[in-house]
């Protein structure tokens, strides 16, 4: 899974950003001693990920890694020589699984025989191969037949769903990060702090003595990190978990600087809990909004997402406002019920509340 601008630009005049711009692609800049913010170029409309060098005693530790394509391993090569200085990488830390954090962490591991630190829900999740429409299958067509897409939509998805211009190439072994796991790095304590719902067991990096956290795409400064349902798990509530990471993090002093994997590093971070709540917040005054009768998700999601370019945006959106719509079934706020092959959706009336997991499996 790629990661996604799709989830609305919010203002964020109230977060301060130390750097007026950020590197030049490919290029890094020290944002604390021995800590490298790189600016590794990606062939998206997103079009960089940060990734974080950390100083150790004779070499490095990587923190994210980039797509897995010729342009990354050309940055990677220059990195080594010019910022690196010939030190060795001592070990890569992937903060989750998606490809552009996780493309290069196999060649990587290998070419300096170093360990890789992973969640074990990400590590795990590198190897799930989610059904991709090229073949038949029942469970991919059901999906998005119960989100009430048309054929020609579902069609659309295949060639976005089998591209790969990138390659994925997953270490054979790891070491667990969970939370609350402390590493040593240089003259520096990191501990382990655990985000869900934008992927299974996201690894954030916090420093209590010189207040950073690496937050991966936990927490981004403007865009919003993708929240998605798909077909590997129809009934999956990960705005339920990302909620609840929102949550937790605010224990986190908000002196903290930020160091995200997209866009700048940025003081702010309460402000930018709080928006994201907010964020989501107004999603859901949206979709109950227009509920005034029985809806899919295909129909409620242009209430949530209006700008809609190509198949890929059509796909993150529909299981965005699925994560909407299942949050909301979890809560006991909503019912559906499936009519043809698509669930319709309506507000639950106060006899329905609570009903949701009794009533409504369907096989
Ligand atoms: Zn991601």
């Amino acid at each position: 899974m790629i990661d996604l601008a799709l989830g609305g630009r919010e203002s964020y005049s109230e977060l301060c950003f130390p750097w007026e711009t950020p590197p030049a692609p490919g290029q890094v800049q020290e944002v604390a001693d021995g800590i490298l913010w790189l600016r590794m170029p990606l062939p998206f409309g997103l079009d960089h990920i940060n990734l974080y060098l950390l100083k150790h005693e004779h070499g490095w530790v990587v923190v994210d890694t980039g797509l897995g394509t010729d342009q990354s391993k050309d940055v990677w090569e220059r990195v080594f020589e010019e910022a690196l200085h010939g030190e060795p990488v001592l070990a890569v830390i992937c903060t989750h699984f998606h490809y552009d954090h996780t493309g290069m962490l196999g060649w990587l591991v290998d070419r300096f025989q170093c360990p890789a630190y992973m969640s074990f829900g990400e590590y795990q999740a590198m190897f799930v191969t989610p059904p991709k429409g090229d073949k038949p299958n029942w469970a991919f067509d059901q999906f998005f037949q119960r989100c009430g897409l048309s054929s020609e939509e579902i069609a659309g998805f295949r060639p976005v769903l089998t591209q790969t211009f990138y390659s994925i190439e997953a270490p054979s072994s790891f070491r667990r990060l969970s939370e609350g796991s402390e590493l040593r790095i240089g003259n520096r304590n990191w501990r382990v702090v655990m985000g869900s719902g934008h992927s299974p067991e996201h690894a954030c990096l916090y420093n209590d003595e010189d207040q950073l956290l690496i937050s991966g795409d936990q927490i981004l400064p403007r865009i919003t990190s993708s929240v998605c349902v798909g077909v590997t798990e129809p009934e999956a509530n990960p705005l339920g978990d990302w909620l609840e990471s929102v949550r937790r993090f605010r224990s986190l002093p908000d002196s903290v600087l930020v160091l995200p994997a997209h866009e700048r590093p940025f003081h702010g971070l309460h402000h930018r809990l709080q928006q994201l709540q907010k964020h989501h917040d107004d999603h859901f005054d949206r979709i109950t909004a227009a509920l005034a009768q029985p809806m899919t998700t295909s129909a409620l999601r242009p209430v949530l997402f209006p700008r809609i370019k190509n198949s890929f945006d059509l796909l993150m959106a529909v299981g965005e406002t699925q994560a909407h719509l299942n949050f909301l079934l979890n809560r006991g706020l909503l019912v559906r019920e499936l009519r043809g092959d698509a669930y319709h959706y309506s507000l639950a009336g106060a006899a329905d509340q609570g009903q949701f997991f009794a009533e409504d499996i369907h096989v």
